[in-house]
């Protein structure tokens, strides 16, 4: 059956002529190197497209091939209604964010994606659960296209499994994965260089952030809780972009005996952007949903209105339930 989605995936990139290629607001390097990918396959089969996101994409992947392509609408608006449209990355409408704005409900869209928490809101698509990255997913996309892999298109593919495999190292890190990335890497692809862009580089503004969450972290649910909180007024303090904020949540969920690790970034004053990482015992995408998010097993997240301590009081409730021990014990 996977086949048959791959192949009519394939078809609507060669019947339609020119394409939106969108990812999720907030983009990662799945994300990013996905729809990038899909750009360097339409250019291939000789297609017109534009390429956007709600927003900026960081800098961190300046280095992925067409990256200057990359529009973000909200400082070059589009005034354009597309008629074919391809989401990869994206597990709902709602991750799209305004992007929503420049197709109307007769569109046809494709939606290629693993999030298990992906409603199919495409005309195709093309959601495999079991893939590690969406990244994994146009890998068989290219292979049913028969198009060349480039250097380029595999550096795409390589960093979007590489940053959602969390470097080769989370469970999601299949036997297909290695072997994919193996091929990636006979086509030119260099690990070094990719890995220190996407993993190992940080910014000035990052370590700051980081040193004032640090502050924060306290335990919570009999220790089975970590969390870390930033405000809008440790951005303002350190100079940081909402990316520079990336990561801290590791450092919640590393801490040994900890099953779930939360960060709280107040990304404007109301705006409370919610991550979460579990180790085993929690299913994070569950807790994420019931709040109006979604995401992984392992990793999940949500926006929530509110301030900060409106939104940790609400999360603690519901994850209260998740691990089945009271916040207050
Ligand atoms: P992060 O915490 O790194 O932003 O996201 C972790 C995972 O959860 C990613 O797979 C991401 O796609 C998903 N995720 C994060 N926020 C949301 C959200 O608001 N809605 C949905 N559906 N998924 C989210
Ligand atoms: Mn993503
Ligand atoms: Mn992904």
């Amino acid at each position: 059956p996977n086949r048959q989605f791959v192949r009519e995936a394939a078809l609507f990139m060669r019947e339609h002529d020119r394409f939106l290629v969108l990812s999720h607001i907030n983009p990662d390097g799945d994300a990013t190197g996905s729809a990038l990918g899909v750009v360097l396959m339409l250019e291939q089969l000789g297609k017109q497209y534009v390429v956007v996101n709600e927003g900026e994409t960081p800098e961190k992947f300046a280095f992925l091939p067409r990256f200057d392509q990359l529009r973000n609408l909200r400082k070059q608006p589009l005034e354009e209604k597309f008629g074919a449209v391809i989401a990869v990355d994206c597990a709902d409408e709602s991750r799209m964010g305004d992007v929503r704005s420049l197709f109307d409900s007769g569109v046809r869209l494709l939606n290629i994606d693993h999030h298990p928490t992906n409603d199919g809101f495409g005309d195709v698509n093309l959601i495999r659960t079991d893939a590690a990255a969406t990244a994994e997913i146009l890998f068989d996309v290219a292979e049913e296209l028969g198009v060349s892999f480039t250097e380029e298109l595999a550096l795409c593919i390589y960093t979007g499994l590489l940053t959602d495999t969390g470097g080769f190292r989370y469970s999601n890190t299949s036997p297909r994965v290695m072997e994919i990335a193996a091929r990636l890497l006979s086509y030119g692809v260099k690990p070094g260089e990719v890995a220190e862009r996407c993993l190992e580089e940080i910014t000035f503004a990052h370590v700051k952030i980081l040193r004032r969450a640090l502050q924060t972290l306290e335990l919570s649910h009999q220790n089975l809780i970590a969390s870390i909180t930033v405000s809008v007024d440790d951005f303002l303090e350190t100079q940081a972009e909402r990316e520079d904020a990336g990561g801290l949540v590791n450092y919640c969920r590393n801490i040994e005996g900890v099953e779930v690790g939360v960060s709280f970034v107040e990304s404007e004053p109301g705006v409370v952007k919610v991550s979460m990482r579990a180790r085993d015992r929690v299913d994070v995408s569950l807790v994420a949903k019931q709040m109006g998010g979604g995401g992984h097993a392992k990793a999940a997240g949500c926006t929530i209105r509110g301030s900060l301590s409106e939104v940790k009081q609400k999360v603690s409730l519901v994850l209260e339930e998740a691990v089945g021990v009271k916040s207050d014990e």
